[in-house]
């Protein structure tokens, strides 16, 4: 029993917060002359005050934090989050910290357990002939809003029009280092097309990524009305995976 530790009895003259059970023992058998009770109080004054300064700078920084996880929309882009926290119809993600990736390809790099099955598929499939090619894996936010906001210039395209081939920054797959867009190497012309889907590496996807744990993440028709992308697929092989994409999986079923 935990209060077994707890002496049976203190003596009576303790007063306010030192008769709390919860007092470390080792302040207990402090001795209890006045000098040092004296000196007792200014120290957990000042450190009453750190901790307070403390708390309001974590607040601060986490300020500009929060309004990047929970937008309201972003800055440029005159769309709003649905009630589930989707931004033209892409569900909100966080970017895996660069520490927790390794790479896969020259550049491209990924979780450690979607780069291995996605190199054992790639294994597999060169097995049987098909020649199945890492197109872009993780994807950073900043650079994220870089193929947004620029390309959407560029294409003189509505946000609505971007979102349908690209995510908004915050809101793509890739910035969790668990997606890929995989392409054919045997025909370039298909790549992030969807002609991808006449190839043999996406037949093959079709027929075996499931072993790997690797799902298409916007079939055709897809209820989370993302236009259709054969060539984007998403690891669901491990527990993080699963629950940073159980909203999109949900609505899914
Ligand atoms: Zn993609």
């Amino acid at each position: 029993m935990l209060r077994a530790c707890v002496p049976p009895r203190r003596p009576p003259r303790l007063k306010g917060n030192e008769q709390r059970d919860d007092l470390p023992v080792a302040r207990r058998s402090l001795p209890q002359g006045g000098g040092r009770r004296g000196l007792l109080k200014p120290v957990a004054t000042t450190t009453a005050v750190l901790l307070l300064l403390t708390a309001g700078g974590v607040l601060l920084f986490l300020q500009p934090l929060r309004r990047q996880l929970a937008p309201q929309g972003l800055p440029g882009l005159e769309a709003r989050t649905s009630p589930d926290g989707r931004l033209l119809a892409h569900f909100p993600y966080p970017e895996a910290a660069s520490g927790t990736l390794v790479a896969v390809a020259p550049g491209l790099k990924l979780k450690p357990e979607a780069a291995e099955a996605l190199l054992a598929m790639q294994r597999a499939a060169a097995a049987e002939g098909v020649d199945l090619r890492l197109l872009s894996a993780f994807r950073s936010i900043e650079l994220q809003k870089r193929i947004f906001f620029d390309v959407k210039a560029e294409r003189n395209q509505s946000a609505q029009e971007r979102a349908q081939v690209s995510a908004p920054p915050g809101f793509s797959e890739h910035s969790t280092g668990y997606a890929v867009d995989l392409g054919d190497g045997t025909s370039p012309k298909s790549h992030l097309g969807e002609g991808f889907d006449r190839t043999p590496a996406f037949r093959w996807l079709k027929a075996h990524a499931n072993r790997f744990h690797y799902q298409l993440s916007f079939p055709r028709g897809n209820s989370q009305g993302v236009s259709y992308e054969p060539w984007h697929w998403r690891y669901e092989g491990s527990l993080e995976a699963l629950r940073l994409f159980e909203p999109a999986r949900q609505l899914s079923r």
